[in-house]
């Protein structure tokens, strides 16, 4: 997905190439999967030696705009989209910065 404004990378802030939406999921308490999608950037900086990443980001350089009519892209983005890995899920998190916050510490 692209739209007209870049999106700003949540790790450097700089301009990210794009953004997209890849499945996400962990396992409930009963074991049973919990899927959804969660939104990843392509940041040219930050995403250099990433998976399949050098590839789209050469691809951004030459043709500047993403281009879904375009087979070399759309291969090069499923394989960079395949590939990426989002942190897993910390269920304790919540629970330890209640603690901190409880603790004056937040
Ligand atoms: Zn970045």
């Amino acid at each position: 997905m692209t739209s007209a404004e870049p999106p700003v990378c949540p790790r450097c802030r700089g301009e990210a190439l794009l953004w997209a939406r890849v499945p996400y999921g962990w396992a409930n308490r009963e074991g049973g999967r919990v899927a959804g999608r969660t939104g990843v950037v392509l940041c040219p900086a930050c995403d250099a030696q990433a998976p399949n990443a050098a590839a789209l980001i050469t691809w951004f350089h030459v043709h500047g705009q993403a281009d879904d009519e375009d087979e070399e892209f759309v291969r090069l983005l499923v394989g960079w989209a395949t590939s990426v890995s989002v942190p897993p899920l910390d269920e304790h998190a919540p629970e330890a910065e209640i603690e901190r916050w409880l603790r004056g510490d937040l």
